[in-house]
């Protein structure tokens, strides 16, 4: 199992910060945003309370469960109860629970590729296989139905994919969706774990939820959480919505590994599920401004190939020209190394593709400031150019 290679980066970056670096850290998903007042105003209520300072039950409480499922069946068709859901320690244990609960030794998975760093590890610890179908920069880095059916074979017990995508950015469209939804049709044993973690910061104006189609509903366990949507990354809450055999199967998990998630950020998370969206709003409005940017500050590169993502913060630029260059002093055999001599030299932390299947590629976070943002890719640009 690999070290997070997001958080490895991100502890390099905030070791030189320590030493007194200026480093400016794209590297971690994480939005620059301080968590909405009504959001900490519902968890000073909750301590003032003194109502929630014992072991919560181990999926969650009941009300946040029944408000999480309304959810799911208002905001993303998913026909659901308060026994479907299981609430986590973030999304992250929310995937763990569910490899580790449904996967047997040698259970294929496929992951739709660039994919989520975690993806692959914790498959590996639950001794599954991952097996990635990647779609190309040219295909906006989505893999079709076609290629997921050539995937498919009697070892393959899951697939898994997020939505809006990170690192990609990138967001499954109906008509995406629907064939791959027809493809899983004819392989009534295969499960799908939809990630939509970045639900609200899409910027096509719709989201698809692959549970919501009722032919397939029964085997789709929809993975989200409040970290990304409402600037919570600390609270370290997340939630599945899945069929009650699984949900009590991660409930199992949950129970000998953590027991509930904590109490007061389990309140704090209600109020942002069930109050206004306006804060989550005026945060995508601000992350789509970012966006386009960084995609022209980008595209000003010589060498650096990039799309327009369509939701959630990450560039994914194909860096991949600069394999084989060197400033003298530091060589460039792959992304890796191009995010070690950015970091080392242009002082900004960038996350190599080789985490996300994509090593022709690195990830830009863009949950920071502008004026981050801009001095960033200046000194991109500038470190880029030192390279023959
Ligand atoms: N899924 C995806 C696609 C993510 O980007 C992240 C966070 N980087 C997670 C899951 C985990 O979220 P949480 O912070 O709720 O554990």
């Amino acid at each position: 199992m690999e070290e997070s290679a997001t958080i490895a980066m991100a502890q390099k970056a905030r070791d030189l910060k320590s030493k007194g670096v200026d480093v400016i850290s794209l590297s971690m998903g994480e939005p620059n945003f301080k968590t909405p007042d009504h959001i900490q105003q519902a968890a000073k209520e909750a301590i003032d309370s003194q109502k929630y300072f014992g072991y919560p039950p181990v999926p969650g409480y009941p009300d946040f469960r029944e408000a999480i499922a309304k959810k799911f069946r208002e905001e993303n068709s998913i026909e659901c109860s308060a026994a479907n859901i299981v609430v986590s320690t973030g999304a992250k244990q929310s995937i763990a629970n569910i490899m580790m609960s449904m996967l047997d030794a040698g259970d294929e998975v496929i992951v739709l590729s660039p994919y989520w760093v975690s993806y692959a590890d914790v498959i590996k610890v639950a001794e599954g296989v991952p097996v990635f179908v990647k779609g190309s920069i040219d295909d906006n880095f989505k893999a079709s139905a076609s290629q997921i059916e050539a995937a498919i074979t009697d070892k393959t017990k899951m697939m898994i994919f997020s939505s809006p995508c990170n690192p990609s950015g990138e967001v499954f469209t109906k008509e995406e969706i629907e064939p791959i939804v027809k493809v899983l049709e004819q392989h009534e044993n295969i499960y799908v774990v939809s990630d939509e973690i970045y639900e609200h910061i899409n910027f096509t104006g719709s989201h698809v939820s692959i549970g919501s189609y009722p032919s397939i509903k029964d085997r789709v366990i929809t993975v989200n959480g409040v970290a990304k949507a409402f600037a919570m990354t600390g609270w370290r809450i997340g939630y599945i919505c899945a069929p009650e055999v699984i949900a009590k199967a991660c409930t199992k998990i949950q129970g000998q590994f953590t027991s509930a998630p904590n109490g007061i950020a389990q309140r704090a998370a209600m109020a942002a599920i069930t109050t206004d969206l306006a804060p989550t709003k005026a945060m995508a409005k601000e992350y789509f401004e970012r966006r386009q940017m960084v995609f022209d500050l980008l595209n000003e590169i010589p060498g650096v190939k990039t799309i327009m993502p369509s939701g959630a913060f990450y560039f994914l630029p194909e860096i991949s020209s600069y394999f084989g260059k060197s400033t003298g002093k530091w060589t460039i055999n792959n992304a890796g190394d191009l995010c070690m001599y950015l970091l080392e030299d242009a002082h900004v932390s960038l996350v190599t593709g080789e985490a996300f299947g994509v090593p022709e590629c690195v990830r830009l976070s863009y949950a920071a400031s502008r004026e981050e943002l801009k001095e960033a890719v200046k000194r991109i640009s500038e470190a880029l150019a030192k390279l023959q």
